[in-house]
Parts: C-alpha cells; structure tokens; sequence
C-alpha cells in the first residue's frame, strides 16, 4: 500500500462519526497468509467482550462475523500485518487493510476506530527512494510502508561485446571509465527528476560499497540531504531482498530524526518558544487546533479521561467523576487519551511524531507539540 493511501485510510478512521454501536479495532501479526497467533486472537477477542450484557455481545459476535471471514478468506501470502475496523448497526462500517510490516496483536472496542498502531507504522516505515547499483546496472524502486510499490526506473546498458579487436586494452579502459563516469551521471539525474516529481524526502543507496560511495561523491546537495544510509547487497540481490535489507537503516534514521524533533520541542519548551509539553497543555492545544506537530513516546501511556456527553467538559487528570462539575450531568464518556490525542492530530492534519527513546521528550512527561499559533 502506498503512504499516500493510508493516510487517507487514517483521515477517514480519524474523522468517523460516532453512532450507536461500537467500532472493533482489530490488529493482527500475520505469517505466510495467515495470523500468526490464532491463540491469542481468540483471547484478545474473548477479552473485549468482558463485562458486557448479553446484548452487547451478540452485537460484538455480529461485528467480528466480516472481520473473520476476511481473515479467513482475503490474507495475501506476504501480508505480515493486517488492520481490521468493523461496524454494524444503522450506519455500519468496514475497512480491512493488509501491510507488508508487522503490527501487533490488538483488539479494542470504542464508539470510534483505535488508531495509533496504523500512525506508528506511517511514522516507522514512512516510504523511500533505493538506488540499486551495480557496475553493468541500475533500478531505483520506490519503497512504501516496507513495500515496494514502484519500480521507478531499470537500466541495463548494454554489455561489453563492442570490445573488438580494433580497440587496445588500454582504449577500452580510457572508454568503460568515462563511460562508467558518465552513466553515474545520468543516473544521478534521473534520481534527482524522479525524487522531486515524487515529492520524496529520503534516499538509499544500495549496492557494491565501490559503487555507491561513487555515487555518493556525485550527489548534489540536495540530494546528498536526502540521503539516509548506503547499504551494502550483491548485485545479483532480488529487488525484494534488497529492500529488506534497507528497511532497518530506514526504521534507525527516522528514530533518529524523531529524537532531533524531541530535541526542538523540549527547547522551545524550555525557552519560551511555541511549543506546549504535558497531557494537559497537548490536549488543550489540539482541542483549539493550534498544533503543527505533536511529538509522543511510543511508550507514553496516559490511561484513560473522561468527557461529559451533555456539554463537553473534559477532565483528564484522571480523577473519578461520577458527575459534570460544569453542567451536572451524570452522562460520562470513558476514552483513551492518548487515542484520543491522536485521532484529534490527524483529523486536523497535523504531523506525528513517534520517537522510541528520548530522554528530553520523558522529563516533558512523554508527549509534547509544537504549534503553529500561541495558545
Ligand atoms: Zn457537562
């Protein structure tokens, strides 16, 4: 899938409507076409009907009846992750997604879709530009989401056979350089063209560490700030396996680069820029739109908040409200708040950012977000 497709997917779950029944989320690690811990679904889904009236869970069993019968029907055979969302009832609701990167087993019930896994996959695996060089030839293939979704360009110049008994060693040397030089060149160019008609911000080069460190020398600044890491793979490597073996310096680069985002946030923070840190001041950010960026630890883990259904008043510092201390009412909505946080960012549009580790963005409480306007 392309990225460009999920974040439509992700617009359209962020941006549900709530109706009368439930949504099911439902996430699952898959292997050669099929869940790879059948075990554990049926536990996770054991588990979302706990506490529920008899009612309630023929609804639920009504809701997993399309959600297992794609499982048990539509899983391609290199699909590793799969993101199921159902709904039934009187605006019912059914969108099934298959990834070639994990995502973990998960199942939650909630009056709107949980989507932080599928923000975190955008996140992790975003998408990419690999080079594959090898001395006699070229591909460049575009990598969505850990897939290869476009094989941009193919070049096998042709082989050496005009090498006849009219040209000296020597001759043919001074030729295959410059013609080595001149293809790189070429290749450089079309990169470039390709790169910014895709409106691509990372680059890989992959190939014989001779051959992309040439490239690499060649590279014009704006490319050459494009580019991620070099990748060493044989030039007899399938496309495929290629693109695993760039998949991990990818993942590592953009958690270096979240972690460079942290850093920017915990000292605007710190300096009076515009920046917000904490539950709190996050929250109440995006509640007003002002929010460009929100920055998140993927371990951040809030717990859960409370709304009032009658007039909106929000309590998330986790206090047990039996009642509105605005308007009284006694009719409370229990959500995730950093599902929340989430769906809120990216109904409006806003970047995420996941960081695995940091130490800065921890001391600001784990979540934080740099804003476009001033509170
Ligand atoms: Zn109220």
């Amino acid at each position: 899938m392309e990225l460009t497709e999920l974040k439509k997917h992700i617009r359209t779950l962020a941006t549900l409507p709530e109706a009368d029944a439930p949504v099911i989320s439902c996430y699952l690690e898959l292997l050669n076409g099929n869940i790879k811990d059948r075990e554990t679904y049926r536990e996770l889904a054991r588990t979302v009907m706990i506490g529920l009236s008899e009612h309630e869970r023929y609804i639920i069993k009504e809701t997993l009846e399309p959600v297992n019968a794609y499982l048990a029907n539509a899983l391609q055979p290199d699909a590793k992750g799969t993101a199921i969302f159902s709904r039934v009832g009187k605006d019912p609701f059914f969108l099934p997604l298959q990834f070639r990167v994990s995502l973990p087993n998960w199942i939650s019930l909630g009056s709107v879709p949980n989507i932080y896994h599928l923000v975190e996959m955008k996140d992790t695996y975003h998408r990419y530009v690999v080079m594959i060089s090898t001395k006699k030839s070229a591909r460049i293939v575009e990598v969505n989401l850990g897939e290869v979704t476009a094989k941009l360009w193919k070049e096998r110049p042709e082989l050496r056979e005009r090498v006849g008994r009219e040209w000296t060693k020597e001759h043919y040397q001074k030729h295959s350089m410059e013609r080595g030089k001149k293809f790189i060149k070429e290749k450089i160019k079309l990169l470039n063209k390709l790169m910014s008609a895709g409106g691509h911000s990372h680059l890989i080069l992959a190939g014989h560490p001779t051959m992309t460190s040439r490239i690499r020398n060649e590279l014009p600044k704006y490319l050459l700030e494009k580019l991620v890491d070099e990748v060493t793979v044989s030039g007899q490597a399938k496309t495929t396996d290629v693109v695993e073996a760039t998949i991990a310096s990818f993942v590592e680069a953009e958690e270096i680069e979240s972690q460079n985002i942290a850093r920017v946030l915990s000292q605007k923070v710190h300096t009076g820029g515009l920046a917000v840190a904490g539950a709190e001041a996050s929250f109440q950010a995006l509640q007003r739109g002002h929010v460009d960026t929100v920055v998140l630890l993927a371990g951040y883990s809030p717990g859960l908040f409370r709304v009032c259904v009658a007039c909106g008043f929000t309590n998330i510092k986790n206090k047990k409200l039996d009642s509105c201390p605005q308007c009284g009412s006694t009719s409370l909505k229990i959500s995730d708040l950093k599902e929340e946080m989430v769906r809120l960012a990216e109904g409006q549009g806003c970047l995420i950012e996941i960081v695995n580790e940091s130490e800065s963005l921890t001391k600001l409480g784990g979540v934080g977000c740099l804003l476009r306007y001033r509170l």
